[in-house]
């Protein structure tokens, strides 16, 4: 029988009645707290959804006239094809271009100043519609002995390619170039105005200050309601921008946005599609990426969130910018500012979301090619780190010392401006940002490495005076030369040390370069490539039973190391446990570290 109210009253008596709704109350105020507390969990860590607009409000952004005009053009680089050196003048002086730019900058002068680059975006953004109010932006660009041709290129990309009712001005700041063909002369100054007329506000440096303050001085100039700050060698493509306005339209006190970056090419200019990512650091303070989570990925190309920002393509509210205190002023030239600024971010209230409908390609220099932005001999960018360090890091800074022994006895100036900052903007605490933001930087990087499952000498047990040797060639080429073994194989020399990591990767001793598979055909050859920390085809295994290296987490997927002792060289071919050339002696291996070898492994299978 179903007792009702009256009849429960009755049961019950008053008394009681009353504790039970007190009970009942608290149960209720317990439950809906609960509830907000896991939804305020859930919104930390979920994907972004737009917010819903009547179809109304909404607009196609893209200008499909300037599309299909690109979608014509022919010539070098043109639809960000590679583009080639022909004329054998060129030919020759390409390599002394390279080594001077760090870059092919010959062949940007044969490319035209408004080539067109394909369509790389996800297929759904092509129908995406956005706010028709959105906010107008200030782009800031600075620039220090930039190419003219790769800093036009730019400009023109922005020009031709964002929505003039958007573009309220563009500000280049001129960083004190000083290096010939770079320098800001009166022609090019010239050229430029020609072109783009009264949006182009130009500020010129009479002594270099280096890219943060140029940015911030660029800032102080703006006057629209959004700044977009962008490098001076970056191509935009078609509608890049308002799907990165929207999230700030939608939340703009507390948002900034990042486009996805692809690559172009530095030898050929051919424009590379890069993928989604979360953009991360180490504990050496270099930018890193991890993969999206599912969830994120499941919803592509919705916006995600990015737990650092990569260099200084961004677009986020000018009230925001200075809200939060624009970047610490004490920041010197280069380095740390994307860190200093993230953090900032998500630690106060904010988010960074990287969005993929909006696409954007950055030249990157050669690896090999180390860019000089001053003549100073003095180590800033190790001052920036650790008074990043000093503000943000909490304890976890002890860590950032560890990885960079310098830190802890550099004078890095007065921050307590900064903690004052931190402190009037009520910021949480590092290890909530770690956590919350970017739990998946800890397993990758953990403060402190896990031992090494097994290090030293890969020793061939066909040839057992024979190791696997890296020789001294540089990463991204094919490697496994089989040279005399060292006379200590736990400890033997670099080049024949190997370590098979915490993150189940081979690699080099000091480098973080690692060995890794790209093709599928029998004697496959094995390649030296920086680690991903993604496993994949950089996922090693060493059976202690069978003495097999396999390459590979899923069963299907996995191939073993196969020297060639006459050829002395090593393969990846299907793993055979009766195949002595598939057998190898690891230096030394650690037997504990190795029980736990398939802890937490989805794909492995025997
Ligand atoms: N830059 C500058 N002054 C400097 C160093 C750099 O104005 O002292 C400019 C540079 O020309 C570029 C931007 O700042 O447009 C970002 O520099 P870079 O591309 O080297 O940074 P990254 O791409 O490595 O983040
Ligand atoms: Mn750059």
């Amino acid at each position: 029988m179903r007792v009702g109210l009256p009849a429960l009253h009755r049961k019950l008596g008053k008394k009681r009645i009353l504790l039970l709704g007190g009970l009942l109350i608290s149960l209720i105020f317990i439950g809906v707290h609960k509830l907000n507390k896991q939804r305020n969990a859930a919104r930390e860590v979920q994907p972004v959804l737009h917010k819903q607009f009547k179809q109304s409000q909404l607009r196609d952004w893209h200008d499909h006239d300037a599309m299909m005009r690109d979608a014509e053009r022919s010539g070098p680089g043109e639809q960000g094809k590679p583009a080639y050196v022909v004329n054998m003048e060129y030919k020759e002086a390409a390599p002394d271009s390279l080594r001077e730019y760090g870059f092919n900058a010959l062949l940007s002068e044969q490319i035209s100043l408004e080539r067109a680059l394909p369509d790389v975006r996800h297929l759904s953004c092509r129908t995406q519609t956005y706010n028709k109010q959105l906010p107008a932006v200030s782009i800031i660009v600075v620039a220090h002995n930039e190419h003219p041709t790769v800093l036009q290129r730019t400009l023109h990309s922005l020009w031709n390619r964002t929505p003039h009712e958007l573009l309220h001005e563009l500000i280049l700041v001129d960083d004190f170039s000083t290096h010939p063909p770079t320098r800001f002369d009166v022609s090019l100054e010239q050229n430029l105005i020609l072109k783009f007329g009264a949006k182009l506000k130009i500020l010129k440096h009479t002594v270099h200050v280096g890219l943060i303050s140029a940015r911030i001085a660029g800032a102080r100039m703006a006057s629209a309601p959004v700044l977009v700050f962008l490098d001076a060698h970056v191509e935009a493509t078609h509608n890049w921008l308002p799907p990165l306005l929207q999230p700030i339209f939608e939340a703009p006190n507390t948002t900034c946005t990042t486009p996805i970056i692809d690559t172009i090419n530095y030898s050929t200019f051919e424009y590379m599609r890069a993928s989604p990512a979360r953009g991360a650091f180490d504990w050496s303070f270099n930018y890193v990426q991890l993969p999206l989570r599912d969830e994120e990925r499941q919803l592509l190309p919705a916006p995600h969130q990015n737990p650092v920002m990569n260099g200084g393509l961004f677009a986020i509210t000018a009230k925001y910018f200075w809200h939060l205190g624009a970047y610490d002023a004490g920041l010197d030239v280069w380095g740390a500012e994307q860190f200093e600024l993230s953090f900032k971010i998500w630690m106060c209230g904010g988010r960074i979301l990287e969005v993929p409908c909006s696409r954007m390609g950055h030249l990157y220099r050669d690896d090999a090619f180390h860019v000089k932005y001053t003549n100073r001999t003095d180590d800033f960018i190790s001052k920036n780190y650790k008074r990043v360090a000093l503000v943000w890091l909490d304890e976890y800074r002890d860590v950032l010392y560890k990885h960079i022994s310098k830190l802890a006895l550099l004078d890095a100036g007065d921050v307590s401006a900064r903690h004052a900052l931190r402190q009037r903007l009520k910021c949480k605490k590092f290890k909530w940002y770690l956590e919350t933001i970017a739990p998946d930087l800890l397993q990758t990087y953990p403060p402190v490495e896990p031992p090494d499952y097994a290090f030293g000498a890969l020793q061939s047990q066909a040839a057992p005076h024979l190791c696997l040797d890296s020789l001294l060639i540089p990463p991204r080429q094919q490697i496994g030369d089989l040279s005399p073994c060292s006379p200590d194989l736990k400890y033997p020399y670099a080049t024949q040390y190997w370590r098979l990591s915490f993150r189940r990767d081979l690699r080099q001793r000091l480098k973080s370069n690692c060995l890794e598979v790209q093709s599928w055909s029998p004697n496959a050859p094995i390649w030296l490539w920086p680690c991903h920390h993604q496993g994949g085809n950089q996922f090693w295994y060493y059976d202690q039973q069978t003495q097999l290296l396999a390459q590979g987490e899923a069963a299907g997927e996995r191939r073993c190391l196969e020297a060639n002792v006459t050829a002395r060289r090593v393969y990846m071919n299907l793993c055979d446990f009766a195949n002595v050339n598939m057998k190898w002696n690891f230096g030394f291996v650690n037997k504990t570290m190795m029980k736990t070898f398939f802890k937490g492994l989805t794909k492995w299978l025997n």
